[in-house]
């Protein structure tokens, strides 16, 4: 590892998640750390993969592409979550890489996920991004509108949803906003919970988190976009 450049924390952040576990009763192993390697260098996503660590979040595409198709074949065991907006004329490559797609929220993309993988026979896992907070600038199913659209992406589009995923406001605390997606979840059938980031994810945990999508907690800042 480079001199000056802090220690990748796989290790401190899976030791978070099992002591919160512990504290509140629940099973460590229930809970997935995705390492959220959006814009970090090679360096540190290379150390994350050296201290074991298989499960990594993007946001982009593209981005998500170059950094990780050549791994691949390095890493057979990878999965790989897309954590960021998806545009219908992404879909295509997105199946191609993800096993994970986290950011399910309109039936446009729905239905592309569903026509490109009857294709293509790519049939990631999906959740779907509830805008808790129903912040106007953020992506997500309102929260009223959740179920309904779970419903949809079964029955019209023959989708299996196998939970919900949010982002809450970045100025408000955020149980409320775990505690809606919980419940929403529950009422949806559709139980595996991606909520908490660096900031947030043992108070995730407490809360009933599946996976915690956490970044800048593993790898250090983000240098900011070029
Ligand atoms: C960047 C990002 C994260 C990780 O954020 P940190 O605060 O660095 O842990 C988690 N989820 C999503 C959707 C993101 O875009």
């Amino acid at each position: 590892m480079a001199e000056g450049r802090r220690a990748v924390s796989v290790c401190d952040v899976l030791a978070s998640i099992r002591r919160v576990a512990e504290a509140c009763g629940r099973d460590a192993s229930e809970i997935q750390l995705v390492a959220v390697s959006k814009q970090q260098p090679d360096d540190v996503v290379e150390a994350a993969l050296a201290a074991g660590q298989r499960v990594f979040g993007e946001n982009r595409v593209q981005e998500a592409l170059q950094r990780w198709s050549a791994r691949r074949d390095r890493f057979p065991d990878l999965t790989l979550h897309l954590v960021g907006p998806l545009q219908t004329n992404k879909v295509r490559a997105a199946l191609e890489l993800f096993d994970v797609i986290e950011t399910v929220d309109r039936e446009r993309i729905a239905a592309r996920i569903s026509e490109i993988g009857k294709e293509t026979g790519r049939r990631p896992r999906l959740y779907v991004q509830v805008n808790t907070g129903e912040e106007p600038q953020k992506a997500g199913v309102a929260p009223s509108a959740t179920a309904q659209f779970v419903a949809a992406c079964r029955e019209e589009y023959g989708l299996e949803i196998e939970g919900l995923m949010a982002i809450p406001p970045a100025d408000a605390p955020p149980a409320p906003h775990f505690a809606l997606l919980a419940k929403l979840a529950d009422e949806a059938g559709a139980p595996k919970l991606s909520m908490g980031m660096s900031g947030d994810f043992e108070e995730a945990v407490q809360m009933g988190a599946t996976s915690v999508r956490v970044g800048s907690a593993v790898f250090g800042a983000r240098p900011a976009r070029g």
